[in-house]
């Protein structure tokens, strides 16, 4: 039997995974990546900053050539799941900022445990036919935007993300590699931003490259998740009042202002708990407390150390006098030498402040 029979599944597949909370799907080829040589660039021009991983040979031959993860791969499936964008106001009061994709479970939980309901499902469908596959969601080495456009789902934004016609850009993204043979979509022929500029001209730290990608370096996103180390002096005022990622070239799109409201899954649905974080509920928690505070949240990743730093800089850019007394009582008991310059900054930043206003 030829394996591009299974096209006859097509229908039933998106059925299934719409009922997985997926809203769109499409097909490419493992055989036409693209983008790879802007990737390329991109890591060899330093703008992956310390993300290490992303420069390893092997996981830039995978990129490159799909069949090196499994050499059996015939179609790749790519889904879109939607999230719900926050209605945080970064202008209206000095609350800690929280990417909107962070206010519900962690995606890297959540969307696995959906491909593996589908693959299941799917592996009974094709029997006898047996089913090899691979599935990701930001959890490996393959160029997830890219092959999104190949699968026809939309565009790659001057912002770097991946925008679907009349929806926006808050989904995640997940592939299945597998050794099936489907036909394809063709490629996503439009660039939908036109003359648009505006996630250029607002982001706070100018990290927009001119080629749909961003120097992770002076990303907010970066700075405050991936970034191990203290935050560089010149771009801490920049941040604002983000804490965990940036949002802003997302919400500034015209794309998302106009099209953004779609139901998500109900694993994403905004957590109270997250909603009311605020500066002193987060200082004062130890390693466990952190950990049970944001179990099954995206904001383990930043690890409790990394989450102070992040809310001692907001606070310092909040210019709040309230927060002083929490700066000062940190500062008597803080050891660690990238929260104590954090404190020092912050203080500063205050203190000036106040002083212009007296
Ligand atoms: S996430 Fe924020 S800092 Fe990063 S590119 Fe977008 S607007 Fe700029
Ligand atoms: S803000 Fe404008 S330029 Fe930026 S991604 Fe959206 S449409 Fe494209």
């Amino acid at each position: 039997m030829s394996t591009s029979n299974f096209d006859y599944l097509k229908d039933s597949i998106k059925t299934e995974v719409l009922n997985l909370g997926f809203s769109h799907i499409g097909y490419c080829s493992p055989a036409q990546i693209m983008d790879f040589e802007i990737y390329l660039n991109w890591v060899n021009n330093g703008f992956s900053a310390d993300m290490d991983y992303l420069k390893r040979a092997d996981a830039l031959e995978k990129r490159k050539e799909p069949k090196k993860i499994m050499k059996s791969v015939q179609t790749i499936i790519v889904l879109a799941m939607p999230y719900i964008p926050s209605d945080q106001n970064e202008n209206s009061n000095p609350k800690p900022l929280i990417s909107s994709y962070a206010f519900g479970r962690d995606y890297h939980e959540v969307i696995p445990e959906q491909l593996k309901s589908f693959t299941n499902w799917l592996g009974e469908k094709i029997k006898p036919f047996c089913l090899e596959y691979k599935i990701y969601t930001d959890t490996g080495p393959i160029l997830e935007r890219s092959m999104a456009v190949n699968s026809g789902l939309g565009w790659i934004g001057k912002n770097s993300c991946l925008i679907i016609p009349r929806k926006g850009s808050y989904f995640f993204l997940a592939e299945i590699l597998i050794n099936i043979e489907f036909s394809v979509d063709p490629p996503f022929p439009h660039d939908l931003c036109g003359n648009c500029q505006k996630c250029i001209v607002n982001c706070p730290t100018g990290c927009i490259l001119d080629n749909r990608t961003i120097d992770a370096s002076k990303c907010i996103s970066y700075l405050t998740i991936e970034n191990k180390k203290e935050i560089p002096k010149n771009l801490r005022e920049k941040m604002g009042n983000w804490v965990f990622g940036c949002d802003i070239c997302q919400k500034v799109c015209p794309w998302n202002i106009r099209f953004s409201s779609q139901p998500a899954h109900s694993h994403f649905k905004i957590s109270p708990k997250i909603q009311k974080i605020s500066f002193d509920s987060i200082l004062e928690l130890d390693e466990m407390e952190f950990k049970m505070k944001f179990k099954e949240s995206p904001i383990l990743r930043t690890k409790l150390r990394g989450l102070k730093r992040n809310m001692i800089n907001a606070m310092g850019n909040s210019k709040e006098i309230n927060n002083l007394k929490i700066i000062n009582r940190l500062a008597d008991t803080e050891g660690d030498p990238m929260i104590v310059d954090q404190l020092i900054w912050s203080k500063s930043k205050i203190v000036n402040f106040e002083s212009i206003q007296n």
